[in-house]
């Protein structure tokens, strides 16, 4: 019988270190699955660790929402899928989570100690719509004093960008930025208005999206998040690519400060059937285009539905960083 490596790691969903066609995908912690990322029983646990590709390994997601799915878009590739719970969010209630996170689960004989990369809110919708967002901001400020392994710990928001919106909602953020180093990953998945209605589902328009990423990060910055993938016959192409660096590097005339753009594409079940992942290949393809086009240098980094993608290089490897 002859051994396969590729399958090995898939079948214990072990990110493999394997090399293609001029790529190849980072191995991700020994025994990472990146495809669970359970919100607890029936969604409505406040927190839930999970390993995640952006994160680099174990992330503490943050759920402000776990009654259901609370959110301005509604993207096809969405992971949170519709249920509803009696559970409601509340501060105390979170504290107590994290207690029993950092005090009990993790010091569990048995229980895997990966490091922790970061406390990210994030969760069943889009944060900056919870009343309790302020508070949230707080209690987890205050776990990364509490709980030594918290304070080595990224503090990270994930917004669909439409939070910026608000003049509230900016001021809060950029104080939490300034005085706590929270980090604000936006996202902005397109860069022509037609992909953008179909991607984010929504009818918010991408060039009001750009402007309020160029104002609320002229201040602090931002890293941008960006979702490729499949959408029926649809995908993002060559023209897309090249309309989504126009969009960039009009931003960055504007005075915006993008700290890094990482694209990603799916890795979990989501809402829609027409939802697919497209391959490392087809994420490389679109971040080449990009980083040509691009009048100033960006950190761009491609995830894979398995890990980080690099590009391989002729006598050695390169990362696309
Ligand atoms: S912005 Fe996030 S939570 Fe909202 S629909 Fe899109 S993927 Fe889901």
């Amino acid at each position: 019988m002859v051994f396969c490596f590729r399958e090995f790691f898939n079948r214990y969903n072990i990110i493999a270190p394997y090399q293609s066609c001029g790529y190849y995908v980072e191995p991700m912690t020994k025994g990472s699955d990146v495809s669970r990322h359970s919100r607890g029983e029936g969604n409505s646990s406040l927190i839930y660790p999970v390993i995640a590709r952006r994160s680099g390994g174990l992330s503490l997601g943050i759920n402000l929402f776990p009654d259901s799915k609370t959110c301005s878009f509604n993207c096809p590739y969405c992971e949170v899928l519709p249920f509803s719970s009696t559970v409601e969010f509340s501060p105390e209630k979170l504290e107590a989570q994290m207690e029993q996170f950092f005090h009990h689960d993790r010091e569990e004989p048995g229980a895997v100690q990966l490091p922790l990369r970061d406390i990210c809110i994030s969760g069943n919708g889009e944060p900056t719509l919870s009343p309790w967002l302020g508070e949230v901001l707080e209690i987890c400020s205050q776990a990364r004093m509490k709980y030594p392994e918290a304070l080595k710990a990224k503090l990270v928001l994930i917004t669909n960008s439409t939070g910026f919106l608000d003049p509230g909602i900016v001021d809060l953020l950029h104080t939490w930025q300034r005085n706590a180093g929270l980090s604000i990953w936006a996202k902005l998945d397109a860069g022509t208005p037609e992909w953008f209605a179909l991607m984010s589902g929504s009818e918010f328009s991408l060039p009001g999206m750009c402007e309020a990423i160029s104002d609320f990060s002229r201040k602090e910055p931002v890293v941008i998040q960006t979702m490729l993938c499949a959408l029926g016959e649809n995908f993002p192409g060559q023209a897309e690519a090249e309309a989504y660096a126009d969009r960039l590097n009009a931003m960055i005339a504007c005075g915006a400060a993008i700290d890094a753009v990482d694209f990603y594409t799916i890795a979990r079940p989501c809402v829609s059937d027409e939802a697919k992942p497209i391959s490392a290949s087809s994420i490389i393809d679109f971040m080449d285009t990009v980083q040509l086009r691009l009048a100033k240098p960006i950190s761009l980094k491609g995830f894979d539905s398995r890990g980080q993608i690099g590009k391989a290089m002729r006598g050695g490897t390169a990362s696309h960083d």
